[in-house]
């Protein structure tokens, strides 16, 4: 092999704050705050608060690859942990502070963090757990007030002159654990070449593709695998960037939108459902916002519908996991479905999870591990690879991939030959009714769409005569009235007679910490009821 002559420059996170200031160092951030007024800076504040912070961590003795945690809502100050304790070598680990207090006290433990930062929402909690926190030596509080040594006042003496240091670009920056829906907590160790990459490649066209004209507010949690990348994609465009701290209610989001000119937005379902119904019911439109990114869990078509019917505004579904940083797909149209007029070309878009992504390899496997074909139809266990997809859980000695490098997603999926990914099932969720399956997400998806449904939820219970059937559990919009007879007619139309649900309840549908549906709790909650059915 001849070895190429170009420069070996690490990719690091800090090339990212660097460039940020230097190309776009006026354009805005601003953030709102749990209980202060909003703030306002910009990308150059940014990086000298984050450089600020660097010297402030070495100066407590953080060295490379020691670990901090932080408690926190997507807020600027986070922010700029995710910039200046990466930046310094030290390793962040955003706890997820909707996680159970005792999965919370087990992530930093795991994690070994020596400095934990927490939003003022947290104190109790932190003082509750502290005792039971191993390794953490200092707590900061991030809000400028209260008993608890400050994030302020720590870095206020600090000087805002730093050299990024230059590391090796495998080494770790951001830890964030799954959260626990298959599972203890698992913790995934970005690295810096990761970030980068990752960063790089769900800002092209063909994912986000965001512009230095966008204004992006991440719905999606910071403490959640990054809010999906966007504090790193938008600091490469030079977006603009809108936090809105914990307030992700239909009016405060709204304001936001409003006041910040938002063009760019994601986060998961529950929030958009809640948001196009408050829309709907004030007669109000979301001003200039152009495309929001929903992902997490599957996106009903109803609520891309609404989007762009009523409110002009494009659905990008995502599909990824705390495993691939997350990007995987992102449903964005091509030129092949554009030529069949706008209409198929959206409603074809609508139900897929998205299309392959440069940076991320997709195959499906049967059983018995072989590939199966990609023709759109034949579903098959969903294996990802690429340079943003884990390898090895932290802290575990074994491969979290095969002898190839594949990672088994845990999902079941068709992939067609244009390259779009649909997602079937979770491999744990398909329902295996009298040897074939039914796909609890489409079922989901039909039901979400029946008058006065909120949330749909379908599982697999066992059943007597055809090892499982699905039960369908629908919960209201706040005021609404749910017809069973009505829920049932709409399904008919949708699907074929031997996936209807035997049974649907009207029920609160319970959620996860991260605001997916509880399948686990259902499937507790509804053990046994087929149990005495005869048919
Ligand atoms: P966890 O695995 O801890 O639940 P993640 O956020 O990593 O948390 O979840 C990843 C999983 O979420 C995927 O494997 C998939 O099952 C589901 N998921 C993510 N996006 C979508 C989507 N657009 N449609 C359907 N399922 C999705």
């Amino acid at each position: 092999m001849l070895q190429g002559l170009m420069q070996a420059r690490p990719l690091l996170v800090s090339a990212i704050t660097d460039y940020a200031e230097q190309a776009h160092g006026k354009r805005e951030i601003t953030s709102r705050l749990v209980d202060e007024p909003d703030w306002r800076y910009d990308y150059r504040g940014l990086a000298q608060r984050s450089r600020k912070l660097a010297n402030a961590l070495l100066d407590l003795g953080i060295c490379a690859g020691d670990r901090v945690s932080s408690l926190a809502w997507n807020t600027h100050r986070h922010m700029e942990l995710f910039f200046g304790v990466t930046g310094s070598g030290a390793v962040l680990h955003t706890a997820n502070p909707r996680l159970h207090a005792d999965q919370i006290i087990y992530t930093i433990n795991h994690a070994g963090s020596r400095i934990l930062f927490f939003d003022s929402s947290f104190t109790k909690l932190v003082e509750s757990i502290r005792p039971r926190l191993l390794t953490v030596e200092h707590f900061f509080s991030l809000s400028p007030s209260g008993a608890a040594a400050t994030y302020e006042d720590f870095i206020s003496p600090a000087s805002s002159e730093f050299v990024w240091p230059i590391f090796d670009e495998n080494s770790g920056a951001i830890l964030c654990y799954t959260s626990g829906t298959t599972g203890s907590p698992k913790g995934v160790l970005y690295s810096h070449r990761s970030i980068v990459l990752h960063a790089m490649g769900a800002g092209l066209p063909a994912a986000f593709g965001l512009t230095a004209f966008d204004v992006v507010m991440p719905c999606s949690s910071l403490y959640h695998a990054t809010a999906w990348g966007l504090p790193f994609v938008a600091a490469i465009a030079g977006s603009k960037f809108v936090l809105p701290a914990d307030r992700l209610d239909p009016e405060s989001l709204h304001e936001l939108i409003e006041r910040e000119g938002v063009t760019f937005t994601g986060g998961v379902p529950t929030i958009w459902t809640a948001y196009l119904e408050w829309l709907d019911r004030l007669e109000k439109s979301p001003a200039g916002l152009r495309r929001v990114v929903i992902g997490g869990s599957a996106v009903p078509v109803s609520m891309a519908q609404s989007f762009l019917r009523q409110h002009n505004v494009e659905v990008l579904q995502l599909w990824g996991m705390t495993e691939t940083c997350p990007l995987g797909v992102v449903a964005t149209p091509t030129p092949q479905l554009a030529s069949r007029g706008e209409t198929e070309m959206w409603e074809t878009i609508w139900t897929r999870q998205g299309r392959l992504q440069f940076g991320i390899e997709l195959k499906l496997v049967d059983e018995a591990g072989c590939c199966v074909a990609h023709d759109g139809h034949t579903p098959g266990a969903l294996m990802v690879r690429g340079p943003w997809v884990v390898e090895r859980y932290f802290g575990s000695a074994e491969p979290a991939v095969d002898s190839e490098g594949w990672f088994n997603t845990g999902d079941v999926a068709t992939l067609d030959e244009d390259g779009f990914m649909r997602i079937t099932d979770r491999a744990k969720d398909v329902i295996k009714s009298g040897g074939e399956w039914i796909s609890s997400i489409d079922l989901e998806n039909a039901a979400a769409g029946a008058p006065g449904v909120k949330v749909a939820a379908v599982v697999g219970l066992a059943h007597p005569r055809w090892d499982e059937r699905p039960l369908l559990v629908v919960e209201p919009h706040e005021g609404a009235v749910i017809s069973i007879t009505v829920v049932m007619d709409h399904l008919r139309d949708k699907i074929v007679r031997w996936w209807l649900p035997d049974s649907i309840i009207i029920a609160e549908v319970p959620l996860t910490a991260t605001g997916k549906i509880d399948k686990k709790q259902l499937r507790i909650q509804y053990q046994g009821y087929y149990d005495d059915a005869k048919t």
